[in-house]
């Protein structure tokens, strides 16, 4: 069972860093975030997951009642989220969106296809849509169109879609063999984006990660710069828990940089690596587990 790796791995990160979203490195520092804590920003109790994880989910319970990729279902559900809070685990609901993400899904439910919904300025370059690709990491033949696509309804400027392949191909080389470590990993699938993109501007925004030159990053929810951070902290530390309380104490977009990183770490380190006591504190953890074994069951027979 390889889906709860990821997906627990990101919800887990998720939830550490929910309460300090918006809350500066300085002040990590200072205090940092050990555990999984309660209230903080959106006074929610431990354990409470945000847009990130929702996304994913509803991405994933997409992908399984249609039997695959359908756009406008995706953003149908999405829209199950945003209007009646369906796939969150707070009694108040839905309490978070990203701007594009907001203004994506009202183009939608204006009339828009999906695959015109997404905004692509190069402002909109956020998390938003590298936060909730991950489920498709687990499809044996994902092509770049897809991903791309998949953020597109959202994230459509190809930076975000190319942050998205890049993502999706550390994971599936993670997926795909257990030898190697997590930079020949990420150096891998760095090459591959390079070899497919190779002669497009949008390459010289990853740069950095390419050449694994990050020393001074910041936890701002551009797409670069929580692509780097992630890199950065899984790179510095060898267990799934060291990974994510990085990224959460690195500051400003906690949660989806820790959800990020930790859908990786998960994969990586594997669900037992996960602490007990941190998914204990995820309110409704069965409805997560049975989600991802039948998001298994169809990426097997698929
Ligand atoms: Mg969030």
């Amino acid at each position: 069972m390889k889906v709860k790796d990821g997906i627990i791995g990101l919800v887990v990160g998720d939830a550490l860093g929910v309460p300090v979203e918006f809350t500066s490195r300085s002040e990590l520092e200072e205090n940092p975030v050990t555990r999984m804590e309660g209230n903080g920003m959106y006074g929610q109790p431990a354990g409470t997951w945000s847009d990130d994880t929702s996304m994913t989910l509803a991405t994933m319970t997409s992908i399984i009642n249609k039997k695959g990729i359908d756009y406008d279902d995706i953003m149908d559900e999405f829209l199950e989220w945003y209007i009646n809070s369906k796939y969150t685990n707070s009694d108040d609901g839905r309490f978070d969106i990203g701007i594009t993400t907001v203004n994506a899904l009202n183009n939608y439910r204006n009339g828009a296809p999906a695959l015109e919904s997404g905004c692509n300025g190069e402002r909109e370059n956020g998390n938003g849509s590298l936060m909730r690709i991950l489920p498709l990491a687990y499809f044996r033949d994902i092509d770049y169109e897809t991903i791309e696509n998949v953020s597109g309804i959202t994230h459509a400027h190809k930076r975000s879609k190319i942050a998205c392949v890049l993502y999706v191909e550390i994971a599936k080389s993670m997926l795909e063999n257990d030898d190697l470590t997590i930079e020949e990993h990420i150096n891998l699938a760095c090459d591959k984006i390079k070899e497919h993109y190779k002669g497009s501007e949008e390459l010289k925004h990853f740069q950095k990660i390419f050449d694994n030159n990050l020393d001074d990053i910041s936890g701002k929810g551009y797409v670069i710069y929580t692509f780097e951070c992630v890199v950065h902290c899984l790179l510095t530390t060898d267990n799934y828990r060291d990974a994510v309380l990085k990224a959460v104490n690195i500051g400003h977009d906690t949660d989806t940089n820790a959800a990020i990183c930790g859908g990786l770490a998960g994969i990586y380190y594997g669900f037992d690596s996960i602490p007990v006591d941190w998914t204990d504190q995820i309110n409704r953890i069965d409805y997560l587990l049975s989600l991802c074994e039948e998001y298994e069951a169809f990426c097997d027979e698929s």
